[in-house]
């Protein structure tokens, strides 16, 4: 059976808009189902954190419910929610984190969720590739900021690098949830 994904709140940014020091920013948070694994992508930064536990009490789904949060860099603006979900496990680049213990983790994570290294935003990057029914959806984080992203990140580490991963993105991938944007179909 293949997973589900839902994006649970959509993310913005003005940083690539307005100066130093005025921008504000919220990734894409989502919500991924896969057999007995509920996982929060991305728990983001919120003025209020309810907005967080609403949409996911709208999807049925309580703090407590959820059994992983996984992180697609190690930027706080999408990782500083984590601890609002006492019983997840922590995905990222340098492992599965189950309290203080950290193991690492396989590329085919489950049946339906793969981890890809897709660096160049950070080096810590990963994308979280999603069998649906409509598809590979990617959650990639950075390595899109939205549909109609900056060929630019001025934020990035390694403009190389990222061009790299944004084409392994769109070759391995269907639908795209961005760091900052609403999901966009992967254009081949
Ligand atoms: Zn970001």
């Amino acid at each position: 059976m293949a997973a589900e994904v839902k994006v649970l709140l959509e993310g913005f940014t003005t940083a690539d808009s307005k100066n130093e020091g005025e921008e504000k920013t919220c990734p894409t948070i989502s919500l991924v189902k896969d057999k007995d694994i509920v996982m929060v992508a991305d728990p983001g930064v919120l003025d209020d954190e309810n907005q967080l536990l609403d949409a996911l009490r709208k999807a049925g789904i309580k703090a407590d419910d959820v059994n992983c949060v996984a992180l697609t860099h190690s930027h706080i603006d999408h990782y500083k929610n984590a601890g609002l979900f006492k019983k997840a496990k922590i995905l990222e680049y340098f492992g599965l984190w189950d309290g203080q213990k950290c193991d690492d983790w396989a590329e085919q994570f489950s049946e339906n969720i793969r981890i890809v290294k897709t660096p160049g935003h950070d080096s810590t990057s990963l994308t979280f590739f999603i069998k649906t029914e409509s598809g590979i959806v990617a959650i990639c984080g950075d390595v899109f900021w939205k549909e109609d992203f900056p060929e630019e990140d001025a934020y990035a580490q390694d403009m190389h690098e990222l061009r790299k991963s944004r084409k392994l993105v769109l070759e391995n991938a269907d639908w795209v949830i961005p760091g900052h944007g609403k999901m966009f179909k992967a254009k081949k």
